[in-house]
């Protein structure tokens, strides 16, 4: 019997207060199946994918043991975005920015402040979201990489392929594709374009580890591995690509289990002094209460894993 968590988080993310998702057991151990709630049951099919491997295949090889990972500063004041970036001991600091309109002011004072609080070695990246125009992002990107004294990269500036490569084109930041390529039907179309420099790349919504190791080969980017918001169960998978990839120069977006309020593991997957482990399998649920999920929506989940089980059996 699959179990069903409900898990609040601590800060609104993604528009969602609650995490909800689905725990599958197999021979190779436990998968995550997890596609929020907007998506239909055909995008959901790679999450499914991804949960089937981790639950009956397990994963390839990694070639390294533990992985680099970012500390988020969400759109918060300056000095809290130093607290959060004293506080995670990461060399790498990822920061949300265009929340909203007019942001801009306020985007620029956080990303000097956590300049600051990095020091001159720390990599500093920014992500949009997919916010801005071309012309707004090629504006705001000249001013933030002044700011930040060099920008490592721009995630997802704008919302379209064309309109990453117009923007790639125009300024002097490297450009990193997310929902670009997790939303794509053709994830390589991304390179083709030349919409980006650094591609980054989730394993649930890719299919699977082995999945998205074909993709990063195929794309031939340098490639950040990142969330998609999991539990502990779903990060393993996530923390298995970044332990496979065969190069990794860059910090991954990993570091998300500090969203939740709680964990449906014993030990979770919380960066210690910016770095997580590479975990052969996926760590054993524990039966919690306070993460079951109520009745209704264990069975919401039921008749979606049965939906999509159809769809990907074909
Ligand atoms: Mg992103």
């Amino acid at each position: 019997m699959p179990d069903v968590y409900s898990i609040p988080l601590t800060t609104r993310f993604r528009g969602i207060t609650v995490r909800e998702g689905l725990l599958l057991q197999g021979p190779a151990g436990w998968g995550e199946f997890c596609p929020f709630a907007d998506y239909d049951d055909r995008e959901s099919m790679p999450w499914l994918a991804a949960a089937r491997e981790a639950a009956e295949d397990g994963w390839p090889e990694p070639v390294r043991d533990r992985v680099p990972v970012n500390c988020i500063v969400p759109a918060v004041g300056p000095e809290r975005a130093q607290e959060l970036v004293r506080a995670s001991g990461c060399t790498t600091a990822k920061v949300k920015v265009a929340d909203g309109p007019g942001s801009l002011p306020a985007d620029r004072e956080r990303v000097a402040a956590v300049r600051d609080a990095l020091g001159p070695a720390g990599a500093l990246r920014v992500d949009a979201n997919a916010a801005w125009t071309v012309d707004e992002a090629v504006a705001a990107l000249t001013e933030l990489d002044r700011a930040a004294g060099g920008l490592q990269y721009a995630e997802q500036p704008c919302r379209t392929v064309e309109e990453l490569a117009a923007v790639r084109r125009k300024v002097d930041v490297p450009i990193a594709a997310d929902e670009s390529i997790r939303r794509a039907e053709d994830p390589l179309r991304v390179a083709v374009a030349g919409a980006a420099d650094v591609a980054v790349l989730k394993v649930a919504p890719l299919g699977g580890v082995r999945r998205a190791l074909a993709v990063a080969e195929a794309c031939g980017l340098p490639c950040v591995v990142s969330s998609a918001l999991e539990t502990s169960v779903g990060m393993a998978a996530e923390l298995a690509l970044a332990g496979a990839l065969p190069r990794l120069d860059m910090a991954c977006g990993l570091g998300t289990g500090a969203l939740l309020t709680a964990d449906v593991v014993e030990d979770p997957f919380v960066p210690r002094d910016g770095w997580l482990p590479v975990p052969r399998r996926a760590p054993e649920p524990v039966r919690r209460a306070g993460v079951a999920a109520p009745p209704e929506r264990a069975r919401w989940w039921q008749e979606r894993l049965a939906r999509v089980d159809a769809l990907l059996r074909g």
